[in-house]
């Protein structure tokens, strides 16, 4: 999911790749590579690590000759990193070269049709399948060729293509993952992201979906799939290469957030297949899943607070006693594993020190162990028995929002799947909860579409020193998140109590004025959560309330009401963290904190 580059022109080509990868270095990586062509060959060199090594390997580029190259930094996806892995990825005989950025939902399908036609896959990507398509499919027209396996892909892809019988030329496409075109009078460039392209030219083409472009040194043209020639107006980029990095968003957790939707489709739909939920990756039977007696979710963190979601899905659909676990206190606490067990981890890094030793503790026991992971080839990843990807791409902010959108996600694809196996759902239930899934990626954009109204409420807030988030069963799980995110980026102490507890001690801490957060999204709990805010406001509380459309009743006891879309309430966490992210994020930056790296804070906590 990360940074495709390429340039066609007078000067050497791989050091000014170079340089557009290490320009396109914040979206993270795991490794690189790049190809250039002399004219008469295409030589191509990749590495695991950082780029420098790639750098060290070329001697700066210097290794390669040629004025016409394509290059690219891999955050895997399919297959761990490696130098196999890592792009560009070749057709046989080595005429084709492609890099890519993005993920091919159907790659299994296509992979065993290819080599059924007897091509021999050299590496565990998904990214192959598109270098012996082109080669299938070739008849000497490229962009004919290209529009044939857009028509087979399914997924996203930004793709830089080189054909060796087209040695003055390079090819570009795009669905759903970014790609622009740079012009110069010293040549053409791609990239997935400006910045990668800001130091030689402003003008640049932003390429939409299902759109090809054709490269010379000196000339552009443009296509649509039906191999149409497209004008195109250039735009010139005013911003600074910091503004450029963020995509226009003035901060990494901003433009985390909007990445929700995408992330959130990305993890869902490759694993719904005809009406059903297929995690190939889960490597259990149908036997083995009808045989669990126990789970327990592992985590740290935001990780925890999905796996505190987790819960009341998996009971409740499926029927399976959970105990959630703080991964510090799990590995600790001698948990008992019985036969039939099972033990999932969440973590977005796959490295989370705590996480890691829980999972060995797990595994000490005999007991089955799944890893949810972002990081493909992590600790985790390769410790645990099996592991499910969750597709969020890198996430730069140290607060979490898009890996836990798609940890949540992950979750309810495995209660549902276990509820489906195990008989405890049943067949038009689990139809129509598929149906309200494939909605929340829309619903996540327009909760993002209203932020301004949350932005106005926040700015009352910034001087506040104390806020309570309370909610019952999810709505607690989602007021645990909302109050860490509120609390770790913009320094404010807060706590989530579950709202019925509240008068068991912290209600006395309700004094004139104080901000409480009420979450209602589950019907059968409304009445008891708006008793409780009946509570807080008589002690002179101030009550911001996180609710359903159908819900407006609680107008009347709060003071401030968000709504969330209407979806199943075991799905309600996906959407009514939506606001709450915003809350925080807008406190942090009206109190002008740096909410990409709050003090004191690590991304990937890898000590105890
Ligand atoms: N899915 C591809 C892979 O795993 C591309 C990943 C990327 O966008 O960097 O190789």
């Amino acid at each position: 999911m990360c940074g495709i580059v390429g340039y066609i022109g007078e000067n050497q080509a791989a050091p000014i790749l170079l340089d557009g990868l290490s320009k396109l270095e914040y979206r993270g990586y795991d490794s690189a590579g790049i190809a250039v062509s002399s004219g008469e060959e295409i030589r191509m060199v990749k590495a695991t690590g950082r780029l420098k090594v790639l750098d060290d390997l070329t001697h700066g580029g210097s290794t390669l000759p040629g004025t016409i190259g394509i290059g690219h930094t891999r955050w895997a996806t399919h297959g761990e990193p490696s130098d196999t892995n890592a792009h560009p990825h070749l057709n046989k005989d080595g005429s084709i070269v492609v890099v890519h950025n993005g993920i091919i939902e159907n790659y299994l399908k296509l992979k065993k049709k290819l080599e059924n036609k007897g091509y021999k896959f050299l590496s565990e990507t998904d990214t192959e399948v598109i270098a012996h398509m082109l080669d299938y499919y070739y008849n000497g027209n490229p962009v004919d060729t290209i529009t044939k396996i857009m028509h087979r892909m399914e997924g996203s892809y930004a793709l830089g293509i080189m054909f060796q019988d087209h040695p003055d030329e390079i090819y570009a496409v795009r669905k759903d993952s970014p790609l622009i075109v740079g012009e110069s009078n010293e040549g053409n460039f791609i990239a997935s992201d400006a910045p990668a392209v800001l130091k030689y030219t402003r003008q640049v083409y932003f390429i939409q979906n299902e759109e090809i472009v054709k490269l010379t040194k000196d000339s552009l043209t443009f296509y649509n799939i039906d191999e149409e020639v497209l004008t195109k107006e250039a735009t010139t980029i005013d911003w600074d290469i910091n503004a450029a990095e963020k995509g226009g968003y003035e901060h990494f957790m901003l433009k985390e957030m909007y990445e929700q939707s995408k992330a959130v489709s990305d993890t869902l739909n490759p694993r719904l297949k005809d009406g059903d939920i297929v995690i190939q990756e889960l490597g259990m039977s149908e036997d083995e899943i009808r045989k669990i007696r126990k789970i327990y979710i592992v985590a740290c963190g935001s990780a925890y607070h999905t796996g505190v979601t987790a819960k009341y899905v998996f009971e409740g659909l499926a029927r399976i006693p959970v105990e959630v676990d703080l991964a510090s206190e799990f590995r600790y606490r001698h948990p008992i594993f019985e036969p039939d067990t099972f033990v999932i981890i969440v973590s977005q890094s796959g490295e989370t020190a705590d996480s890691l030793a829980a999972l060995r503790e797990a595994k000490s026991h005999g007991v089955k162990t799944l890893g949810i992971v972002n990081v493909v080839g992590s600790s985790i990843a390769r410790e645990a028995d099996n592991v499910m990807y969750t597709w969020a791409g890198p996430e730069i902010a140290v607060a979490t929002t898009k890996a836990y959108s798609t940890q949540l996600i992950a979750e309810y694809l495995l209660a549902l799947k276990f509820a489906k196996v195990r008989g405890t759902i049943d067949n038009d239930v689990f139809a129509s909860m598929l149906e309200e899934l494939k909605q929340l990626p829309e619903q996540i954009s327009l909760l993002l579409s209203h932020k301004e109204n949350v932005q106005k409420f926040a700015n009352r807030y910034l001087a506040t020193e104390h806020v309570f988030f309370i909610g019952r069963g999810i709505d607690y799980a989602i007021s645990l998140e909302g109050s860490l995110k509120l609390k770790e980026i913009s320094y404010i102490h807060s706590e989530a109590y579950a709202a019925g507890e509240l008068k068991h001690g912290t209600i006395s801490l309700i004094e004139d004025g104080r901000l409480v957060v009420a979450v209602l999204t589950q019907p059968d709990l409304y009445k008891k959560t708006i008793s409780n805010i009946q509570e807080v406001k008589t002690r002179g509380a101030f009550v911001m309330a996180v609710t359903t459309v159908e819900n407006t009743e609680v107008e009347k006891v709060a003071d401030y009401c968000v709504y969330i879309p209407k979806t199943n309430p075991y799905f309600t966490n996906s959407l009514a963290v939506i606001p709450l992210q915003l809350f925080g994020y807008y406190v942090s930056i009206g109190k002008g904190l740096d909410v990409d790296k709050p003090r004191n804070l690590a991304k990937s906590v890898t000590v105890e």
